[in-house]
């Protein structure tokens, strides 16, 4: 029997092999929503990955990821461009809901942060018009301040939601949990981008306390300290009815078997989400 609303993004069991191991072991668990990575596709070559998609009925909650826009030189940016259709390509090869985009921080040696933004509008601005072409809307997903530096310059839902207003349609935001949950105005953001339609992935873990590597070290749902339930009463408010990803960065997680992880998830999904 599937389990409803549910997606597992690939990060979290991906000691478990390859592509299609891991599809048939979400199968196993009643999971028919996934979220690969791009080099987990490549291993098995995009067209052996689409047709495992389309053979078993699997949906794709979103294609991980896009995004590293910014880039010391010119050339760089643009060849961050290309890399970026090459993954509209893939997400739309597999009939992905979305390409997750990790914006992207600070180039090398800089120190302009507000430059590295810009970057990343004229980047995406750059993009979207072969994502729309393409059908694939491309997802901020804003990470928390932490990763400012080296991961993403786009920290906040509001922030990530002006620049979707300013780029216009095929744009909106992936809410992580991990990375928002702390935010002031988290409520009013979350019902803003539900009123506009820019709501187009929601992934869910927990924070740990203590958290010593906010990469590496995130909590199964339950262990931590993020009011989930609450979160999911919020965007599903906000109008959002996608599934909720669970994406677990964890070396602790992903040192275990991968059927004691996917079996862990679905009891804490129907109990604590
Ligand atoms: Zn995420």
């Amino acid at each position: 029997m599937s389990v409803e609303g549910l997606s597992v993004n690939f990060a979290t069991i991906k000691q478990g092999g390859s592509f299609g191991t891991l599809v048939d072991a979400c199968l196993a668990h009643g999971i028919t929503t996934i979220s690969p990575w791009r080099e987990q596709v490549h291993g098995v070559g995009l067209e052996e990955a689409a047709r495992i998609v389309s053979q078993n009925g699997i949906r794709l909650s979103g294609h991980c990821r896009g995004g590293f826009f910014p880039a010391a030189d010119a050339q760089g940016r643009q060849a961050a461009i290309e890399d970026n259709k090459r993954a509209v390509d893939e997400a739309a090869a597999m009939n992905a809901d979305c390409l997750v985009l990790v914006v992207g921080g600070l180039p090398a040696g800089s120190k302009d942060i507000v430059g590295a933004r810009q970057m990343v509008e004229d980047g995406m601005a750059a993009l979207l018009p072969y994502a729309r072409q393409a059908g694939i809307p491309l997802a901020i997903e804003p990470l928390h301040p932490f990763y400012a530096a080296d991961r993403a310059c786009f920290n906040t839902l509001k922030q990530s939601l002006d620049l979707c207003d300013t780029l216009g349609a095929g744009t909106g935001v992936a809410i992580d949990v991990y990375h928002v949950w702390w935010d002031p105005d988290l409520k009013e953001q979350v019902a803003r981008a539900g009123r506009n339609g820019q709501i187009l992935a929601h992934h869910i873990c927990d924070w740990l306390v203590p958290t010593t590597d906010p990469l590496n070290d995130r909590g199964m749902m339950g262990d931590g300290v993020i009011d989930l339930k609450g979160f999911r009463r919020m965007i599903e408010k906000a109008g959002f009815s996608g599934p909720q990803e669970v994406e677990i960065f964890s070396h602790n997680w992903n040192s275990r078997p991968i059927d004691e992880v996917l079996s862990t998830v679905v009891e804490r999904f129907k109990t604590v989400c």
